[in-house]
């Protein structure tokens, strides 16, 4: 008998691997959690798979459901952002397009800020528009036209701060009180702010709350934060995933039906690989909001920068704003490592482009919140409904940050613009 001869004491070899019955002991502790992966996941009886709850994370049901690594990250992402629930998907425009999808009904309007991420305006003009729900741009720096863009349709207002090219920094709880007295959700997308640079559910600092209490302002919170962890959580330039917080029960149960009706996972190891940059992530923002400011401080003195776009610089588009949303103690405000420079238009694209091809550590890519810093020149004109009043005129290019030392970085950008960009 062939079998015979392959048997041990748990049977077949084959089935022996599979249904090996050691279990190693419990209470392991190491700082970082394991990686729990599944797509399956048990039930001791049958009364017991008809009974198991998905919706909450009392237990498990399915590895698309959770399991304790995405619980764990969940758990953690919430108290980052001030949040009480969390659902994870495998990007950051997935986290946009699942509040679009979670919330939005045929007949519905979502109105958009004008310097919002493109690939969400794209997402209302190319999918969105196919549901029959309409969308509108509003101009984030007035909030006056964001009421005026507001018709019995609209059910859902997008928020950035800032825009994340333009980086002009919007008032934005004044936007939030706006949407508040209308009735309309209010979603955020927060990748910028990570949480760190200010708090999307709490956005008064005590000095605007009334002290007597009376006619205080109270609270005031965003309904939706959207984070693309894909940026600092990750930190590493190589996971994509996306969160989407919310402090409201029934509003997350919508938006985890919906979650759960389009299949959106994500993968154990990439939600590992977030947990274990967490723990620095505080620390690499404050170093890429310094080295930021560094080479923004740089910019600021060249004949070539027609106009400094960094919230955290007096004069730039919206800096009051950044001060009173994030200084709660003046002089400590945080302010990520991304910034642009609007070219003086005397240099062409060609030009601009030459620039940004000359410089050695800087890279030329998508994206930001990794240790390398990148450049990415843009077209506003191509983005915008019309050029905004507040931008000069020029070409603007973008600058992310990294971890490379500011100084490496500041020759960097001076030998590249004495190569193509110089002033006679
Ligand atoms: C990168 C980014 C996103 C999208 O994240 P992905 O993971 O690249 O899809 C959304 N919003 C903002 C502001 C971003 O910077």
């Amino acid at each position: 008998m062939q079998y015979e001869s392959s048997q041990n004491a748990f049977g077949h070899i084959t089935t022996g691997l599979i249904h090996h019955p050691y279990v190693p002991p419990g209470g392991f502790e190491a700082p970082q959690p394991g990686v729990f992966k599944a797509s399956t996941v048990y039930f001791p009886t049958v009364a017991a798979m008809r009974q198991r709850e998905w919706k909450d994370k009392s237990a498990y049901t399915y590895g698309l459901h959770g399991t304790p690594t995405t619980y764990l990250l969940e758990e953690r992402l919430c108290a980052l952002e001030g949040g009480l629930q969390c659902v994870l998907v495998p990007s950051g425009l997935a986290a946009l397009a699942l509040v679009a999808l979670s919330v939005l009904n045929t007949g519905d309007e979502v109105l958009i800020p004008d310097n919002a991420y493109g690939p969400n305006k794209a997402l209302a003009e190319g999918e969105l528009r196919h549901f029959g729900i309409s969308h509108r741009f509003y101009d984030p720096m007035d909030p006056a036209d964001l009421s005026r863009q507001i018709t019995p349709q609209t059910r859902l207002v997008w928020l950035e701060a800032p825009g994340s090219v333009s980086m002009e920094f919007p008032d934005l709880p004044e936007l939030v009180r706006r949407c508040r007295s209308q009735g309309l959700l209010c979603a955020l997308d927060n990748t910028w702010g990570a949480g760190l640079a200010f708090k999307p559910f709490d956005l008064l600092n005590d000095a605007q709350m009334d002290p007597s209490g009376a006619g205080g302002q109270g609270s005031l919170s965003v309904d939706i934060s959207a984070h693309a962890l894909t940026k600092y959580p990750s930190g590493g330039g190589d996971v994509l995933m996306g969160s989407v917080i919310t402090r409201d029960a029934a509003l997350h149960l919508k938006i985890k039906l919906c979650h759960m009706r389009l299949g959106l996972g994500v993968a154990a190891n990439d939600a590992e690989t977030v947990l274990r940059s967490l723990p620095s992530m505080n620390l690499r923002y404050q170093a890429h909001d310094q080295t930021a400011r560094a080479l923004a401080a740089w910019w600021q003195a060249q004949p070539q920068c027609a106009q400094l776009l960094h919230p955290a610089f007096e004069g730039a588009p919206g800096h009051p704003h950044w001060q009173t949303l994030c200084e709660r103690i003046p002089g400590s405000g945080l302010a990520a490592g991304l910034f642009s420079v609007m070219i003086d238009p005397r240099f062409n694209q060609a030009q601009v482009d030459a620039f940004c091809d000359g410089l050695k550590l800087f890279k030329i890519g998508y994206s930001w919140g990794g240790p390398v810093s990148l450049v990415v020149p843009y077209d506003i004109a191509s983005m915008r409904q019309k050029w905004p009043k507040h931008l000069k005129q020029g070409t603007l290019v973008r600058f992310s940050t990294g971890l490379e030392s500011a100084h490496d970085l500041i020759l960097d950008l001076h030998q590249a613009s004495q190569a193509h960009l110089l002033v006679r």
